[in-house]
């Protein structure tokens, strides 16, 4: 889909490149992405806390973050993109790209030729084919720069030939304690194999807070255990007198809202089975009309439901800049906030007075705004910015390496009140 576009811009980049008299990294390390004595380019690690909503922060369970915030800088809050769910939103971190650009766009998705994607099937998740745009480990790696990803969505397929130096499959066994310490082992070594972009990935407040809501006490406590990860590494680059030569960024992908009981509805009571094919349930749920049923299942879909509104997929709201990608079934129906679309023998499977979480509803929610902290040498102490969209992490993060950017959606423009320099 992109593909073709894809080395074109990189050969473009190249051709750039090949202008400047320094090398990529160095040029702008000089910039921003420097240690304090310009010797040596400071690593940048990104770490993910998937669904850590926004105001999880500052509520007493997450002092390793708050410190790490004031230390450096925060974000009132960070917008996801549509669809608010986690693959989508991963890869537009890593790429600047939205989702109907990227083309992960839904956690679970259909393409003729190559089959059905589910993130829980893992031969898909590390097939290249869906992954059809430049991660910045990609980009990294493409500059001679080492990475190494812990289980970042993606990073377990090759992409355009390029696979991270190391990379660590998705394995929930893994404690995140276990994980912090050898993210920080990946940065303790010398500067000849130590990665230049690292990036750790943990799930354990995304689990809770669908199971339990988004304010039950088994997410706080998830909470506490994603701080006491981050504190962890943290801590250990402190021992070692990294810390302060590393430029870490910690976000989530999206929030998370209550699902109070009963709030589901059942897909197969929103189109009749004979006339469509779910493609996708949960709470941006895309259908495909069957032949010829085409008028019927429109007829049926379209427009505002109770707990639910449907559009055809090239008109959805403007502000959700989606619906252009093949991959996005031919009618998108967005739940409410608090609502699921499941299928009715699953429903039936719920348990009765039990809160669950979802997310997955409108970006412009309160209850999905994700997260953003960072800290490090590039970076200002102790300053909050104002929101922005997840889309301008990317282009940070490559000045922040000194790698070329490919093109993208996003802007640097809000996150420069954060930057030490280059204002
Ligand atoms: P979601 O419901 O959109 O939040 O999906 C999140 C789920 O995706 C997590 O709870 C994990 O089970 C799964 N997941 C996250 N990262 C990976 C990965 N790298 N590979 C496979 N599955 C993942
Ligand atoms: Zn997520
Ligand atoms: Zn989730």
């Amino acid at each position: 889909m992109h593909l073709p576009f894809f080395r074109l811009a990189w050969l473009a980049a190249l051709l750039l490149l090949a202008g400047c008299s320094t090398t990529p990294a160095r040029s702008a390390a000089g910039r921003t992405g420097s240690d304090q004595t310009g010797s040596e380019p400071a690593p940048l690690l990104l770490i993910s806390i998937d669904a850590l909503r926004a105001d999880y922060l500052g509520k007493g369970d997450t002092p390793h973050l708050d410190r790490l915030a004031r230390q450096g800088v925060r974000a009132e809050w960070m917008n996801p993109s549509y669809p608010a769910l986690t693959f989508p939103n991963h890869f537009t971190l890593v790429t600047g790209l939205r989702p109907d650009r990227h083309g992960v766009v839904h956690n679970t998705m259909r393409e003729e030729g190559l089959g059905d994607f589910r993130v829980a099937d893992l031969a898909a998740v590390g097939d290249g084919r869906w992954w059809r745009a430049e991660p910045i480990w990609v980009g990294a790696e493409k500059a001679g720069l080492p990475t190494a990803i812990w289980a970042w969505p993606g990073s377990a397929a090759e992409i355009d030939g390029v696979r991270p130096t190391r990379w660590k499959p998705y394995d929930e066994s893994v404690s995140a304690a276990r994980r912090a310490d050898e993210v920080a082992r990946w940065l303790e070594e010398p500067a000849a194999t130590r990665p230049r972009f690292a990036a750790l990935y943990l799930e354990m407040v995304d689990g809770a807070g669908h199971e339990h809501g988004p304010d039950a006490p088994q997410t706080r406590e998830a909470v506490r255990e994603a701080d006491a990860a981050v504190g962890r590494l943290i801590d250990a680059l402190a021992r070692k007198r990294l810390l302060d030569r590393v430029n870490v960024i910690v976000v989530s992908d999206h929030g998370m809202a209550a699902v109070l009981p009963g709030h589901v509805v059942a897909v197969e009571d929103m189109v009749p089975m004979e006339d469509a094919t779910i493609v996708s349930i949960g709470q941006s749920v895309g259908i495909a009309p069957r032949t010829g049923r085409v008028e019927a299942a429109e007829k049926r879909l379209l427009g505002r439901h109770d707990h639910y509104e449907c559009w055809r997929k090239g008109e959805l709201p403007a502000r959700w800049h989606y619906g252009r990608n093949p991959r996005v079934p031919p009618i998108v129906c967005q739940m409410d906030e608090g609502w699921d679309a499941i299928p009715a023998a699953n429903v039936a499977k719920r348990p009765p007075g039990a809160t669950r979480g979802s997310h997955g509803y409108d970006p412009a929610l309160p209850s999905m705004r994700a997260a953003f902290i960072a800290r490090g040498p590039a970076f200002r102490k102790g300053i909050v910015i104002a929101a922005f969209d997840n889309v301008d992490v990317y282009p940070l993060m490559v000045r922040l390496l000194g790698i070329p950017a490919r093109e993208n959606d996003g802007d640097i423009a809000p996150l420069l009140p954060g930057l030490a320099t280059d204002k």
